[in-house]
């Protein structure tokens, strides 16, 4: 099935306002608005952000009176989990959430001995329609608002600190959705995921990494709101004839446009970029394919990038596979070779549709 490109979200009504979609003034305003007296704003992030509750009548230092109009006014139940999922011995978890308007998407969360990583989703489906992606060949459904993209973190802060597994320290936009083509909610999202307490999870902008096919505008653009996150592109290859055909977006900003745009973010964040590349069987793995995106790589980048393949998970139906080992691992070597720092990324969540491009969340 070949989909199309689609930059803009059908025009589906996005939920009802939650404490989330708002900064502190927002919030300062609404409390207002309700007829409560300032202190209550503070009081009500540091119940969402610091404790993780999301259910007025759980908020004990809220007078039982005001609980049923600051739940009508800021805290829609927005998501509902409609299905979890668990393999590799219970470290890899996958959530299926089905919003009010029974959209739903997916989100994962990953155990290591030392961190805690969430791949959240942000929008249901996606307009990319990158050819060997579950979510790109399901297309856009809607974009998420910012509230159920931080709800997606706040119940995996919830969860890991009920079964008392340590805090999440590791954000992902790697689930559902081209996170840039969702632009401002996107970097609201990062704002509360990264604000310290009261107005935020506090979470290091460090850990939280934003990965995009390669809206080289939008590249440019969430550079200059020093965020301080992590930029992943997901390159694929380096060449545009063969990326037309992988990642569409490709006929509108080819690679050295999307690598120029990396080099900005690098500039101007001082952070290495990612780049992203899904190692498949015969398609994008030749040595000579590897001896070109290192040279690019460099040429672009400098020191200032690292090269994560992902060995390709196949999707229903489709024809590909993952390289094999001794391909994967000439790969690696050839990139290094042109002085990249080169990685193969561990596949998590393979047997529950939970790796990367395997998120496709059925409809309706
Ligand atoms: N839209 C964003 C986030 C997508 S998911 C982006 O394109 O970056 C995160 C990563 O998984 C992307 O690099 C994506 O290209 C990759 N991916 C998609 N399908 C895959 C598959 N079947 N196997 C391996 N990686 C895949």
């Amino acid at each position: 099935m070949k989909q199309q490109l689609v930059f803009e979200a059908p025009r589906r009504a996005l939920p009802p306002r939650h404490l989330a979609d708002l900064d502190a003034d927002g919030l300062a305003t609404a409390v207002a608005e309700l007829g409560l007296p300032a202190f209550r704003a503070k009081q009500l992030a540091q119940q969402y952000y610091g404790r993780l509750i999301a259910d007025p009548q759980q908020m004990t230092d809220l007078p039982a009176t005001a609980r049923e109009s600051v739940a009508d006014a800021l805290f829609p139940k927005l998501l509902t989990a409609a299905s979890e999922i668990e393999c590799d011995a219970g470290e890899t978890r996958k959530t299926l959430w089905r919003a009010l308007d029974h959209t739903s998407f997916e989100a994962v969360l990953m155990r290591y001995p030392r961190r805690n990583t969430l791949c959240i989703s942000s929008q249901a489906g996606c307009g990319m329609a990158c050819v060997f992606c579950a979510t790109g060949q399901q297309g856009l459904t809607r974009n998420l608002s910012t509230a159920e993209i931080v709800e997606q973190v706040r119940a995996a802060s919830a969860e890991l600190r009920d079964r008392d597994q340590g805090r999440l320290s590791n954000i992902v936009f790697m689930g559902m959705g081209e996170p840039l083509a969702n632009y401002a909610r996107v970097v609201a999202a990062v704002r509360r995921i990264t604000a310290p307490a009261p107005h935020g999870f506090g979470i290091s902008p460090r850990g939280v990494t934003v990965s995009t096919v390669g809206l080289a505008p939008a590249i440019r653009k969430l550079a200059d709101e020093q965020l301080g996150v992590t930029l992943a592109v997901s390159l694929h290859t380096p060449d545009d004839e063969l990326r037309d055909t992988l990642v569409p977006v490709n006929t509108r900003w080819q690679v050295a446009e999307v690598l120029d745009a990396a080099r900005y973010f690098a500039d101007v964040t001082g952070r290495r970029v990612s780049i992203e590349y899904a190692l498949i069987r015969d398609i994008n793995d030749q040595p000579w394919r590897a001896d070109l995106l290192g040279k690019k790589l460099h040429k672009a980048l400098g020191q200032l990038v690292h090269v994560n393949l992902i060995p390709l998970n196949p999707t229903p139906g489709s024809q590909w596979d993952a390289s094999p080992k001794p391909v994967e691992r000439e790969f690696v070597r050839r990139v290094r070779a042109q002085g990249v720092s080169c990685t193969v990324r561990d596949t998590r969540g393979q047997e529950i549709a939970a790796a990367c491009g395997q998120l496709a969340a059925e409809q309706g």
